[in-house]
C-alpha cells in the first residue's frame, strides 16, 4: 500500500519536530518542497509560563528558523536581539534563570494576549506565522497544556528546570507527561492526509515521544511511511543532553541502533551519519547528517525525501 500513495514529491509531508535539530531538517524541508506540501507538528511539553507570558520554545524556534530569523548557532530565540528588558528584570531582582530577548518577548506577549482573549494555540500559531512570511503550516501538538516532567536523582522537575536551571545534569529515571492528552485536531487531520511523515533528528525522549504519546497519534502514524533522521552522529548527541538521557533510560550507549530501537515498529527507515554503524532490522541511509549550513539542511532534506521513495 505504501507505494499507493507515496510518488516522486510527496504532495503531503508531516514533519515531527521539537527545536534545534528537528527546527534545522523542517528549514531543510521547506527548502526542497512547496509551502504547501509540508505540515510540521512541534512538541509543546516544553512550554511554560514565565514573566506571566506563555512561552513556546519549540514552536518558537520552528518558527524563527522558517522566518529567517534564528540566531544561527545558539539554538534558541533570534540573530538581530537585544536584552534591554532583561538587564531590567535582572536589576530588579526578578527570575534571571531564563533570558528572553526584547523581540522575542514581542512574541510571548502577543501570543499570551491572544490566549488570554480566548483563541487556540494552533490560531495564534498561524497568525504569528503569516506575520512572519512563513509559507510551511505550523502547528503545535495540542491545543492546552500538557509539559513534560522528569524524575531524576534530584526530584521531580519540569523540563525548563531540569534542562535550563539545572543545565540538564541530574541523571533521569523517567519522563512522563502532565495535562490532556488530546492532540491537537489538526494534528491528526493533517497526519491522515499524508503520504509521508519525517521525524526530525531531534530528542526521542523529551521532543518526539510527547507528540507520539498523544491520543490517536500513534494509531495514525502506523497507516504511514515514517522516516526519521537520528539525533546521534558518532556515539554523541550533536548537542545537548541526549546520549546521557539514552544511557540513563535505555541502559545502553548511544547509537543509530539506540534511536531505531527506541522508534521500534514505528519507522520504514532511518537516515543516519555516514560511517557510523547501521542498525539491524531497519532501511537506513548513511548520510551527512550534521546540518551547520543552509545548504547542508536542504540537502539533508532532498537525501531523506530520496530515501523515502525507495524504502520498503
Ligand atoms: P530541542 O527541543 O531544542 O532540544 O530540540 P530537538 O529535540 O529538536 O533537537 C535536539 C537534538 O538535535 C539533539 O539530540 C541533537 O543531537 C540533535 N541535533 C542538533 N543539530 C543536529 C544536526 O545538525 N544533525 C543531527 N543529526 N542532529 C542534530
Amino acid at each position: 500500500m505504501i507505494g499507493a500513495t507515496r510518488g516522486p514529491g510527496f504532495r503531503r509531508v508531516v514533519a515531527l519536530s521539537g527545536g534545534v535539530g528537528g527546527a534545522k531538517l523542517v528549514d531543510g524541508l521547506a527548502a526542497v518542497l512547496p509551502a504547501e506540501a509540508l505540515t510540521v507538528v512541534v512538541n509543546t511539553g516544553d512550554d511554560f509560563v514565565h514573566w506571566g507570558l506563555r512561552i513556546c520554545p519549540d514552536l518558537d524556534t520552528v518558527m524563527y528558523t522558517l522566518a529567517g530569523l534564528a540566531h544561527p548557532v545558539q539554538g534558541w530565540g533570534l540573530a538581530d536581539e537585544s536584552f534591554a528588558a532583561f538587564a531590567m528584570v535582572e536589576r530588579l531582582g526578578g527570575p534571571a534563570w531564563f533570558r528572553l530577548g526584547d523581540h522575542d518577548l514581542g512574541v510571548h506577549l502577543v501570543r499570551t494576549q491572544r490566549l488570554a482573549a480566548g483563541a487556540a494555540l494552533s490560531a495564534v500559531t498561524a497568525e504569528l506565522c503569516t506575520s512572519l512570511g512563513i509559507g510551511p503550516r505550523i502547528l503545535p501538538m495540542c491545543e492546552l497544556p500538557r509539559a513534560t516532567m522528569l524524575d531524576t536523582a534530584d526530584g521531580t522537575l519540569d523540563f525548563q528546570e531540569w534542562l535550563v536551571r539545572r543545565r540538564g545534569a541530574p541523571a533521569v529515571n523517567r519522563v512522563w507527561s502532565t495535562g490532556p492528552s488530546a492532540a491537537c485536531p489538526a494534528v491528526l487531520d493533517a497526519i491522515a492526509d499524508s503520504d509521508l511523515i519525517v521525524i526530525g533528528p531531534s530528542n526521542p525522549y523529551v521532543s518526539i515521544d510527547p507528540i507520539l504519546n498523544l491520543d490517536g497519534v500513534r494509531a495514525a502514524l502506523a497507516a504511514k511511511p515514517v522516516v526519521a533522521v537520528s539525533p546521534i552522529v558518532g556515539g554523541k548527541a550533536v548537542k545537548g543532553p541526549l546520549a546521557g538521557m539514552i544511557e540513563q533510560l535505555a541502559g545502553r550507549a548511544a547509537s543509530p541502533a539506540a534511536i531505531a530501537a527506541h522508534y521500534r515498529g514505528l519507522l520504514a527507515g532511518l537516515v543516519i551519519e555516514r560511517g557510523d554503524e547501521a542498525p539491524a532490522g531497519v532501511a537506513s541511509l548513511p548520510a551527512s547528517t550534521v546540518m551547520t549550513t543552509r545548504d547542508d539542511r536542504a540537502r539533508l532534506a532532498a537525501d531523506v525525501l530520496a530515501f523515502a521513495e525507495v524504502v520498503p
